[in-house]
């Protein structure tokens, strides 16, 4: 049995050979390393089943607490989302179910009540998947001491690391002792693989390159279509396509409420989700989403991490987004754990440039399709003003046009 030579205890071992045939790519490479109390940075792609790897590293330092000593958390699980947080919680208090492992794991994320949380802590815990900040506030209010956190994972660490943590990191690393640190991303820029090394003790690297695993089955398309079609295009594919569930990208929490509005109007079950709405509603959403309650999910990058929709066939690119490796987790959501699925972006005359540079930075060179009936008239941008004035055979020029040809280019939205 492959998982029990990873050096996991046989309990862990067998829990997990229940569940799966064989560890991952991801898992073999960085349990040797981790389970021996390394620091280690790992780079794998999305659905890679990296967070069973560290719930499994995390799960196997656990020891029972001394009788009549009050529990102390020992590992210390920091994520970018609340979505994720409940994900995470969930993965490892299965695995430690099926293991026979008695660790006590706590969940905490902010935007709910922090009552119950702190009412959850009394007696203390012992693993603890957490975001930062609603960390920090328990932290400022004595209930979740971290003087005995052995091993800090920080999942998605890319964005972590990034400017939007850094404060709270800093605050959360200066209230550890001298732990080790398991950092996961599917994409590392060079400033933050630097940033992720200087706060590490000699790492050992594991990055999990598309040769060694079988890249997931994510069948990628760009279609043309004028930006004010989208939304009939979308619900003409759903239709056409008899797609069972589609989650929708994009830029703006207002864009999400507004396309689902629309999408609802033509008949379609469709929901937004973004971060202002309250902690309930965006849990019922990928709930409903989830039993396939809510065919149409409209999302902005807060559901680009992370999160795992078992079965979710179609990911649509509805804006692009802004960052090319944003691109890398949105179509991560299709196709985990060896399901296939399809990423659909739809590129505009406007958004036309944009979209070369994220196949450019991703190593892709997708083929344009049209789809009949909804073949674009825009002109690409930045037309001259010949062209503006009709210069183009069998185009006529947009209201858009005009106005570029009259004035200089508005910023392209992303
Ligand atoms: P993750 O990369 O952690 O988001 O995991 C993606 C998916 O892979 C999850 O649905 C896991 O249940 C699944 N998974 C984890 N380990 C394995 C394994 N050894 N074999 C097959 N699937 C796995």
């Amino acid at each position: 049995m492959p998982f029990f030579t990873l050096g996991l205890s046989p309990a862990l071992a067998a829990a997990m050979a229940q569940q799966f045939t064989t560890p991952t790519p991801v898992q073999s490479a960085a349990l040797g390393p981790a389970l021996g109390g390394k620091d280690v940075v790992v780079c794998a792609q999305t659905g890679s089943g990296k967070t069973a790897a560290y719930a499994l590293a995390v799960l196997q330092r656990w020891q029972p607490p001394a009788p009549h000593v009050p529990r102390r958390a020992q590992s210390l699980v920091l994520v970018p989302t609340r979505e994720l947080a409940v994900q995470v919680g969930a993965v490892i208090n299965t695995l430690a179910r099926a293991a026979g492992i008695a660790a006590k794991v706590s969940v905490v994320f902010g935007g709910v009540s922090i009552n119950p949380q702190l009412m959850a802590l009394r007696g203390g815990t012992d693993i603890v998947v957490a975001t930062t900040g609603r960390l920090l506030d328990l932290v400022d209010r004595n209930a979740m001491p971290l003087q005995q956190v052995r091993c800090l994972v920080l999942d998605e660490a890319d964005r972590l690391l990034d400017l939007g943590f850094a404060e709270e990191l800093a605050r959360i690393d200066a209230l550890l002792p001298a732990h080790q640190s398991l950092l996961f991303s599917a994409t590392y820029s060079a400033p933050v693989r630097r940033l992720a090394e200087a706060r590490m003790q000699s790492p050992v690297e594991v990055s999990i390159d598309s040769d060694s695993q079988p890249a997931p089955a994510i069948r990628q398309r760009a279609i043309l279509v004028d930006e004010p079609r989208r939304t009939q295009l979308v619900r003409h594919l759903l239709l056409q396509e008899e797609w069972p569930r589609v989650l929708v990208f994009v830029a703006t929490k207002y864009a999400a409420e507004m396309v689902a509005d629309k999408l609802r109007r033509a008949g379609l079950s469709a929901e937004p989700f973004h971060a202002q709405l309250s902690q309930g509603k965006r849990s019922q959403v990928l709930a409903d989403f989830k039993a396939s309650v809510v065919q149409v999910v409209v999302a902005t990058d807060v559901a680009a991490r992370g999160v795992d929709i078992a079965g979710l066939p179609v990911v649509v690119n509805y804006d692009l987004p802004r960052a090319a490796h944003d691109y890398v987790h949105r179509i991560g959501r299709t196709a985990r754990a060896g399901e296939s699925g399809m990423a659909l972006s739809l590129v505009s005359a406007d958004s036309a440039a944009h979209f070369a540079l994220i196949e450019k930075r991703n190593g892709l060179s997708l083929p344009r399709e049209v789809v009949p009936g909804f073949e674009p008239q825009e002109a690409a941008p930045r037309v001259s003003l010949d062209q503006a004035a009709g210069g183009i055979k069998g185009r006529r020029p947009s209201k858009k046009d005009k106005l570029r040809a009259a004035g200089p280019l508005p910023p392209v939205a992303g």
